[in-house]
């Protein structure tokens, strides 16, 4: 039997949509398992049904967002949050200050026309049964996902740390050789250390690790190789929010 899927944008900027459409050929694979109801980065058809699995995309930052996101969740039986943005909150979510003060600065008192909020991850406001960070996360995850969930396995969750591929990949540790502010020892592995790869340092879009992030020594390490402490606490909080605390 096939499974009915539908994928739900909030706000966002659309690549973590997008990515499931770049998984070109293998889009027909899981087509040999889920029947598409909405997705509108793909086409405009949509059907009212309930839905076996709803993957939404975004944060929720406007009334529209937390309305549809109620929907998403109220027509399916498993929920997949899928991007930082819809996880963490990502980049929108990590403002100062609240939305509404800054709308007034340029509409005046009274206008709100997107009836924003100040933006959280769609993990705040309904239950999630999968949780997939990352800015955008690698493609082939969302595959596997939809795959062992078409088979009836629970996908498996991970829990490391970025260093962990780092050392199995045997990249030259980018902050102990070289002295870039990498987050790799606090940041929630499952991209395959693909920035220290080319040499970058991770900035932390995959999230920090649950309950296991020690932000205050890597923050420690960060200063004593002399960077500043306004700028590490901006990159802290860049896709986490108020997440890591030190
Ligand atoms: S998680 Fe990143 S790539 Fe995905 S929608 Fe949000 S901002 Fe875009
Ligand atoms: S290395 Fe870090 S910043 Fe780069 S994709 Fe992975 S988690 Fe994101």
């Amino acid at each position: 039997m096939m499974l009915k899927l539908g994928v739900f944008e909030l706000t966002d900027c659309g690549g973590c949509a997008l990515n499931i459409l770049f998984l070109y050929e293998k889009l027909f694979d899981l087509l040999e398992f889920y029947e598409i109801k909405e997705f509108h980065m793909a086409s405009s058809f949509k059907e009212h049904d309930t839905l076996d699995i709803a993957i939404v995309t975004g944060s929720v930052s406007t009334q529209r967002d937390l309305d549809l996101l109620h929907y998403a969740r109220n027509h399916s039986n498993y929920l997949i949050a899928l991007g930082t943005c819809a996880t963490h909150g990502d980049v929108q979510a990590s403002v100062e200050g609240k939305i509404r003060d800054k709308l007034e600065k340029v509409y005046g008192t009274k206008a709100n026309p997107m009836k924003a909020l100040d933006s959280t991850p769609i993990v705040q406001h309904v239950a999630v049964d999968y949780a997939m960070p990352g800015c955008p996360y690698d493609k082939d995850e969302i595959y596997q996902v939809l795959m062992n969930l078409a088979k009836g396995i629970e996908p498996p969750t991970k829990d490391y740390p970025l260093c962990v591929e780092c050392k199995l990949n045997e990249y030259e540790c980018v902050l102990v050789k070289r002295g870039i502010p990498c987050l790799g020892p606090i940041t929630l592995g499952g991209c395959n250390a693909i920035c220290v790869k080319s040499q970058l340092g991770c900035i932390g879009c995959r999230g920090p690790i649950p309950k296991e992030a020690n932000p205050a020594s890597e923050f420690e390490i960060l200063k004593e190789l002399g960077y500043d402490e306004e700028y590490l606490r901006r990159k802290f909080k860049t896709f986490a929010r108020g997440e890591l605390r030190w």
